[in-house]
């Protein structure tokens, strides 16, 4: 469209290449991450490769590996959401992303900010600049009455966790799934839906990046990516699409429909 919590436990300029570099790794997925870990185990023993690679690279691999060893030999995986709560049994559930689609953040000092994250990285602790896109506080408000929302990104919990804490003041996420509920396919960090737990003709992911439902683009409900737009009224125009969503019996239909009138 232009136009289309359970696991919560559940850059100034200059000095910069470092900064960039380290918020990469925090919030924007790559496949630097499984590249750099199969050239490097080539290279190096199998001990020098375990001391040698940062924990966090090392764990996101093992956890890959696991879930490809479950998935092959059929082993059954738990769900990432808890069961339905009775007293919404028939909501859909919808998905939502967190950077560029939601909020938009950064190492750069910003005046604007809506709020400041104080994150350790490798021992340092940084400051991440965080800026709400406008209206995403009427859009969280009605989406939580309307659905059974669910925080997904593959930015890591140590930073979306208390972004989430700050924004969703109105409790619209029943729970936050981060990086490592991530499938890491081809380079990027995939959203499964199918691991979710729900009947899948009852989900519905809201992304600014593709590649994050390539499992499921029909499913789908793109977003523009947005940084900094403080006109933008992507969110706003959304609520009365999800308003008469969560009436109908068949979001395929619905989201088929928006996908080719867009
Ligand atoms: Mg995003």
């Amino acid at each position: 469209m232009r136009k289309m919590r359970s696991m919560k436990t559940n850059k100034t300029k200059g000095s910069s290449v470092m900064k960039k570099t380290q918020l990469i790794s925090l919030m924007s997925p790559t496949k630097v991450m499984l590249e750099s870990c199969i050239s490097t185990q080539k290279k190096k023993s199998r001990s020098k490769l375990l001391k040698q690679t940062h924990p966090q690279m090392l764990r996101s691999f093992l956890e890959m590996m696991i879930l490809i060893m479950s998935q092959h030999n059929n082993v059954p995986v738990k769900p990432l959401l808890s069961e339905v709560t009775s007293d919404d049994p028939g909501k859909i559930c919808v998905v939502i992303d967190l950077d560029e689609t939601l909020v938009h953040s950064s190492f750069k000092p910003l005046n604007n900010a809506d709020f400041i994250i104080p994150v350790e990285i490798e021992g340092i602790l940084h400051q991440v600049y965080v800026l709400k896109r406008p209206h995403v506080d009427e859009f969280l408000k009605r989406m939580g009455e309307l659905f059974e929302c669910v925080l997904f990104t593959a930015s890591l919990s140590k930073y979306a966790d208390p972004v989430s804490d700050l924004l969703d003041k109105c409790g619209a996420f029943q729970s936050r799934l981060f990086r490592e509920a991530c499938v890491f396919h081809k380079g990027n960090y995939v959203k499964d839906l199918s691991r979710l737990g729900r009947d899948l003709s009852k989900v519905i992911i809201i992304d600014n990046s593709p590649a994050s439902y390539i499992f499921h683009p029909e499913n789908a409900v793109p977003v523009v990516s947005w940084f900094d737009d403080m006109s933008d009224t992507e969110l706003l125009d959304l609520i009365p699409f999800f308003e008469r969503l969560s009436k109908e019996d068949n979001i395929y239909d619905i989201l088929k429909m928006e996908r080719t009138s867009s």
